[in-house]
């Protein structure tokens, strides 16, 4: 037992908040003013202030379990080579959300679900949350993502995670619906399979189809060259897996960067 320990049950009931997926790209966003980044200052700015965020991000990956992070002062993780000086020098320095964050694991105790210290915000959190909430002044804490679990096991998950919402947190996943880096064509158009992929996807969450998400892989080779690895793929399935049949569904940052990255991101409320 550790102090920190608090129960789900006692975390105060709020009007359901909104869910995210972003689609978070090139680093670079973080420290460029563009459309992507623009639009998420607005998305942000639009938002009801959450009690605090939790980040499912593409870049926390496990293996065998699921960690929560419970720091209270999560450092700023730059997870990435070859970009210039500035994207290293970048901090976002917002609280963490212990307390919450073990209610988390709490609320998840029928999953493989531990407690941890041993990460901080990677780039997939804070290089949008720098834009989104450039204040840093609401407690963050991710969720990673365990990389030996089926989709099926992820959707069930974040199935357990909705109830979050309706006690103030915004549940944000930070991926990518195309994420091929072999592929990138810096100037290019999107591949024909980069589009059929994000028509797919954007079907499947008009239709609130979470299990057309969940089942992706079925399509074979389609999938394979969407996400030959799916780390980005995941987020998707914890920010669908979380919406109600009532929620209403808006895209934003539609559009490829490089012709293999979809930057189609949109919040469920
Ligand atoms: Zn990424």
């Amino acid at each position: 037992m550790t102090t920190l320990q608090t129960a789900f049950a006692d975390l105060k009931p709020s009007p359901k908040m909104p869910a995210l997926f972003v689609g978070h790209g090139n680093p670079m966003n973080a420290i460029e003013d563009n459309a992507y980044s623009r639009a998420w200052a607005t998305m942000g700015a639009s938002l009801p202030v959450p009690s605090a965020i939790l980040c499912v991000s593409a870049h926390w990956m496990t293996r065998g379990t699921t960690l929560v992070n419970v720091s209270a002062k999560p450092k700023t993780i730059h997870d990435f080579g070859g970009f210039p000086r500035e994207l290293f020098e970048q901090q976002y320095p917002a609280p963490g959300a212990p307390g919450i964050a073990e209610a988390t694991v709490d609320l998840l105790q029928h999953h493989h679900v531990e407690s941890s210290e041993e990460w901080g915000l990677d780039h997939g959190a804070w290089s949008v949350l720098i834009k989104m909430f450039p204040k840093a002044d609401i407690p963050v804490f991710q969720l990673s993502i365990d990389m030996t679990m089926a989709p099926e096991k992820h959707l069930a998950l974040a199935q357990d995670l909705k109830a979050l919402r309706a006690r103030g947190v915004l549940i944000v996943g930070s991926g990518n619906i195309v994420h091929n880096l072999r592929a990138l064509a810096p100037g290019g158009k999107p591949y024909d399979w980069a589009e059929a992929f994000d028509d797919f996807i954007t079907q499947a969450l008009e239709a609130r189809d979470q299990g057309a998400v969940a089942n992706a892989y079925a399509l074979g080779n389609l999938t394979r060259l969407a996400h030959p690895t799916p780390d980005h793929f995941f987020p998707l399935i914890y920010s669908f897996g979380v919406a109600d049949q009532s929620d209403d569904l808006t895209f934003f940052n539609t559009g490829f960067d490089m012709g293999s990255i979809s930057m189609r991101s949109f919040v469920l409320s």
